[in-house]
């Protein structure tokens, strides 16, 4: 039986992104547009975290980007869970 070497190297990639980080809002920034929502692939209310300014810990959540790639005010970003030691 032959191995996708690139498809567990993707596999260890996205386990380590999942594992060590989450989008994080800045409430001040964020105008409520809903860009971010409209463009979640699993349709979780990101405007709803950015209103309330707290991380999205929801565990769907794939760490696409979508959300942070989209918003036209550079509201979300991606940060560590654990900050590396
Ligand atoms: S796209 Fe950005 S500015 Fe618009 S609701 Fe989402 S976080 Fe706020
Ligand atoms: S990172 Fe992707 S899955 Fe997670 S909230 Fe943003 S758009 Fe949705």
């Amino acid at each position: 039986m032959s191995i996708d070497r690139r498809s567990i190297f993707f596999d260890l990639t996205r386990t380590k992104v999942l594992a060590c980080g989450c989008v994080q809002p800045d409430a001040g920034r964020c105008v409520q547009c809903g860009i971010c929502s409209h463009n979640c692939p699993l349709g979780l209310d990101v405007r709803a975290y950015a209103w309330r300014g707290i991380p999205i810990t929801d565990s769907h959540c794939l760490t696409c980007g979508q959300c942070v790639a989209r918003c036209p005010r550079g509201a979300l970003e991606f940060v560590p869970l654990r900050p590396e030691a």
